[in-house]
Order: C-alpha cells, then structure tokens, then sequence
C-alpha cells in the first residue's frame, strides 16, 4: 500500500510502497477515507517533538475510514464499519487507562509520531476500542472528528463549569479546532462567544460557526474588553494558538477565577507570578480528549448536521496540503483521501 512517510532528516513527506499491516488480536486495519492535516503536523515537520516522532513514520493522526480487516478478537467489529480512529492509543491497564483517560497514558503512543498514522491507504490500530463507529455519518465528513472536533469538545467541557453563569468564551485561533469550539460552545453553554484570528477568513468561518463577535487581535484593546465583558474579563479563554503573543492575549483576557485553557503549539510561554492573571485564576493545557469525548461527539453529529468546510487532496498532494495550512489558505480542515473515496 501507499503511504506518506517521514523519514530522517526529511523536512516533506515522501510517499513510498510500504507492507500492508495485518491485524493480530484485538487489532483492526482501517481503510482510510480521509485524514486531516494538522497544524501540529507542520511542528512535526519543522522538528518539534523529536523525542516522540519516530522516523521513519507515517504521518496523519485524524483518522475516519472503514473497518477493513480485523484480529481474531475483534472479528464482531464487521467489515466495512465506518468509524473515527481515536488520536492517542493508551496501554489499556494502567490508572489513567483504567480511569479512562487513555490520552495521559504514561506508555500511550500516537497514531502518525510514534507509529504510523493516517496519511496512508490503510491503518492498523491496535484494539478496537480505539475506534468509534459512525453510524450514517460519511467517513469523509467524520475526518476532523478525530483531532478537531474531538480537542475542541475536550476544551468546551473542560471550561464550561465556568461558564455556568454566562459570560463571554474567547477563542484565540479560529481554524479547524477554533471553528469546532465555537460550534460546541454555543451547542453546550450560554456564552457570548467572542472569536479572535488575524485571518479575515476565518473570521467569517468563526461567525458562521456561531461566534457573536469576531475580531483581529489588534482590535482586542483593554477598552473593548472592558465593553464586551461588562468589565469583569472572560470566565473562560481556549488558546488554540499557544504562541507567546496569544498566551499574552489570553492572560489579558482571562477574568477572577476565570481558566485559560491551551491547546496550541506554537511553543510559546507565559511567564508566571501573583498579577500575571486575574485574581484566583486557573491556566490547564488540554491533551487532546477521552474515548468517551469522541463518543460525544459522534453523537452530536449525529444530532446535528455541523461540518466545517473541507479542502481535499489525494495523496500524491500532501506536501502541497501541508504547504497550503503552513501559508494559511485553509478555512476549515485540509482533508487528504488516500484512496478513491468515490467523491
Ligand atoms: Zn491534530
Ligand atoms: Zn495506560
């Protein structure tokens, strides 16, 4: 089969003839339909996470396919299943795994660093658990369940208990997972969501997704968040950026005993001390989410028809896709089909 891989000392992707993987066990092989490029995909490529990406590897880790072969133990999963592929495998025993919170499994692994992921005809997950069946939903609309959706959802659950009262959501970054926060916000709080992205594009993609206000950072002065909040800050603020100027951002935006919440990358850093924010409060990062999150939110899709815009490529054009999210000419999600998806 096919599949676009990383090698060492590569800073593209290369896409090579690899084996076809053979489920053993619990294990199940999924045909991919389609998998989303991330810009955590991008850090990959410019060296980040060297510790974790073992190259040679196949990169792609939001992941929707069909069920295509599975392990002798998990021959009632029936072929041709549709289903999302949970982004992070945990070991299954251990106290976090147990607790179900498999993605801060001390010995988990992820799908497209430490073994190979998505960008690929086919997958292997190593237990079936690690999927979540679609129902009717189209693989190809599923794809940014896996990482997207999935960490947005994860993001508005671990912030709503603030927003209990009201008061105004900031979503610093306004992309795939922005755009799906936003959704979810407004599906599961009364918030005033308040979008901000220097991308006029996805501005637009944040108000179509339900933000009530959308703004350039360079708009956000002290006065207008005074205004908009009615002078008491954010009970919540989602960094999907993580860079020092969004962390700087979020700290100025964050009210008493309001929670920043981050999940972007960027590698940036907030110095910490007494005044940094607000009186009592809170600063978490958020990895990814629970199965039972990803759960969640085949559920809701089911419910309810959101789907952000989706820019596909074949796979031969992954290194073009990838090109195209690092300049910033993606609203929604860059989508790559490995294979004829028959769309
Ligand atoms: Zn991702
Ligand atoms: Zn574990």
């Amino acid at each position: 089969m096919r599949a676009a891989r990383l090698l060492s000392g590569a800073s593209s992707l290369h896409i090579l003839d690899v084996p076809m993987p053979e489920p053993i066990g619990d294990a199940i092989r999924v045909r991919v339909i389609g998998a989303g490029v991330c810009h955590s995909d991008l850090h990959v490529l410019d060296g980040a996470f060297a510790e974790m990406v073992h190259r040679p590897v196949t990169l792609g880790h939001e992941i929707a396919g069909v069920v295509d072969a599975t392990g002798p133990d998990a021959s009632d999963l029936e072929i041709g299943t549709p289903v999302v592929v949970m982004v992070g495998w945990g070991c299954g025993s251990c106290a976090w795994c147990v607790a179900g919170h498999e993605q801060l499994c001390p010995s988990g692994v992820e799908a497209g660093s430490h073994v190979d992921g998505g960008f690929a005809e086919h997958i292997l997950v190593p237990h079936r658990r690690h999927v979540v069946p679609l129902g009717r939903i189209d693989p190809l609309d599923a794809t940014p369940f896996g990482c997207a959706a999935l960490c947005a959802y994860a993001a508005v659950r671990r912030v709503q208990p603030r927003l209990s009262g009201g008061g105004s959501l900031a979503v610093i970054g306004a992309g795939g997972l922005g755009q799906h926060a936003i959704h979810y916000a407004r599906q599961l709080t009364g918030a005033q969501v308040v979008a901000i992205d220097p991308r006029s594009t996805a501005l637009v993609g944040a108000l179509a997704a339900g933000a009530h206000v959308a703004l350039e950072p360079g708009a956000v002065t002290p006065s207008l968040v005074q205004e908009v909040t009615h002078g008491l800050g954010c009970p919540a603020v989602l960094d999907f950026v993580g860079s020092d100027e969004s962390l700087a951002l979020a700290a100025t935006l964050v009210g008493r005993q309001g929670i920043i919440a981050l999940l972007g990358l960027a590698g940036g850093t907030l110095s910490f001390g007494f005044d940094t924010l607000a009186a009592e409060a809170t600063i978490t990062t958020v990895v990814a989410g629970t199965i039972r999150d990803l759960h969640d939110v085949v559920r809701l899709a089911q419910q309810d028809r959101y789907a952000i815009a989706l820019t596909t490529y074949p796979l031969d054009a992954v290194n073009v896709a990838l090109a195209d999210l690092r300049a910033g000419l993606i609203d929604g999600r860059a989508v790559v089909i490995p294979g004829d998806s028959g769309r």
